[in-house]
């Protein structure tokens, strides 16, 4: 049984994602990993348990459909059950190309992966309430999506692993086009997909200037501001603080959520936080549903008596 892992790199080191995965394929044996980064975070991806690497140096193309042409022709070798793949973009769209390569669909959200006689896939639906196992059948290997945040990333103290390197082959005019510009959004303060605490604004912040208590209630706690969809849709504050199904999935120690509704799509980003603390001035509000500790009240008054508390400590 083998079980492979695409891994691309995020800032120069292995995506935090990559990682988890390779943690996880570690319960099937010695994981093979195809990587799309700079070779000098190989021995990471080692760390990890990645025994064998077939490594692909990025350059200035798009490169899903030749990762995805790469790909297909190193599985003969090994003969992969299953390949997992990350939920960002070259990830996805390599995912998709392989699966038209190979006619084998593509198992998309797993929030677990289950590989015995088949491959199964546990994804949720209904916001999380309810989870489907999906079974792969016909052609190897499934190719399977992987929600961040699945399965904890933890070193395995494995060796650095043997390295092949592959070489992107000609795809014509699909593997033409360049990148000519990519941005790399810089934010202060701790990263809220890393955060152990992330304080989160919605709607019943009322307005972009009020977020300002939020980013000093995270200061005093050590941890990251986190929003709903509908503050980043007003423009209040970037898309990349967006938390839930369209934005990121975040599992702090501790998640307050300050005048938030509790929407479905909101709780699918959130609701494996440690402890969830809710703020909100509708005792029905459905937040109060998945909270461990619920404030009926309004943000405006008990925002800064938490501030002035924690200051006064
Ligand atoms: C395809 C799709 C994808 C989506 N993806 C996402 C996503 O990734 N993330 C996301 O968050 N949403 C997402 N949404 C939107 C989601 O459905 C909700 O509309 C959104 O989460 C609501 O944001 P909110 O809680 O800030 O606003 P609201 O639902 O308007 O809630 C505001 C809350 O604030 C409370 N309130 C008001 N004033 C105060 C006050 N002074 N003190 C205390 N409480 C107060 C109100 O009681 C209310 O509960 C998506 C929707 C769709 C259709």
């Amino acid at each position: 049984m083998a079980v492979w892992v695409f891994a691309e790199e995020q800032e120069g080191a292995p995506a935090t994602s990559a990682l988890e995965m390779i943690t996880k394929a570690r319960e099937w044996g010695a994981p093979t990993v195809v990587y799309h980064g700079a070779a000098d975070a190989i021995p990471t991806l080692g760390e990890y348990g990645a025994t064998t690497v077939h490594h692909v140096t990025p350059g200035d193309t798009l490169a899903g459909a030749a990762l995805a042409a790469a790909i297909e022709g190193v599985m003969a070798d090994g003969n992969p059950q299953a390949i997992l793949f990350g939920m960002l973009p070259t990830s996805r769209d390599v995912a998709g190309r392989l699966s038209a390569r190979i006619g084998a669909p593509v198992l998309a959200n797993a929030v677990d992966v289950r590989v015995g006689d088949r491959v199964e896939v546990v994804s949720e639906i209904l916001g999380g309430t309810e989870q489907v196992v999906t079974a792969a059948r016909g052609a190897a290997p499934a190719i399977v999506l992987v929600r961040p945040k699945a399965f904890p990333a933890e070193p395995g103290g494995g060796a650095t692993p043997d390295v092949a390197t592959i070489d992107l082959p000609d795809v014509g005019p699909a593997g033409r086009a360049r990148i000519v510009e990519s941005h790399v959004e810089h934010s202060e303060g701790p990263d809220l997909e890393k955060a152990s605490l992330v304080v989160s604004g919605g709607r019943g912040m009322g307005d972009a200037t009020k977020f300002e208590i939020l980013d000093e209630l995270a200061r005093l706690l050590g941890g990251a501001v986190g929003a709903t969809r509908a503050v980043v849709d007003a423009g209040w504050v970037p898309y990349s603080y967006q938390v839930g199904q369209t934005g990121k999935t975040v599992k702090p120690g501790v998640y307050i959520a300050a005048g938030i509704s509790g929407a479905m799509q909101h709780l699918v980003g959130m609701k494996d936080s440690g402890k969830i603390i809710a703020i909100n001035k509708d005792p029905e509000a459905p937040i109060f549903g998945v909270s461990d500790l619920g404030i009926v009240g309004d943000v405006h008054k008990v925002l800064p008596q938490l501030i002035e508390a924690l200051k006064s400590r």
